[in-house]
């Protein structure tokens, strides 16, 4: 799972995991305002930033539905 930073590394603006926030591949976390002034590359690893993207619900939440969709059929 992704590790979700809720901070940006730049400014340390709060990016809650509901909020836009951009990421690298090394999981280097920034808020949208920072990822557009350094051109969405990442300046700790030079890779590229990506939105990252949201999520909604908690991961037991997530965790539930997987499980009792496995039980309970769909495939
Ligand atoms: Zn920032
Ligand atoms: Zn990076």
């Amino acid at each position: 799972m992704l590790k979700m930073k809720d901070e940006c590394e730049k400014c340390h603006a709060k990016t809650a995991l509901t909020d836009i926030a951009f990421i690298c591949s090394f999981e280097c976390t920034f808020c949208e305002a920072c990822a557009q002034k350094m051109a969405c590359i990442c300046p700790n690893c030079n890779g590229e930033l990506v939105r990252r993207p949201s999520r909604v619900k908690s991961p037991i939440a997530v965790a539930a539905a997987q499980v009792s969709k496995k039980l309970f059929g769909g495939k």
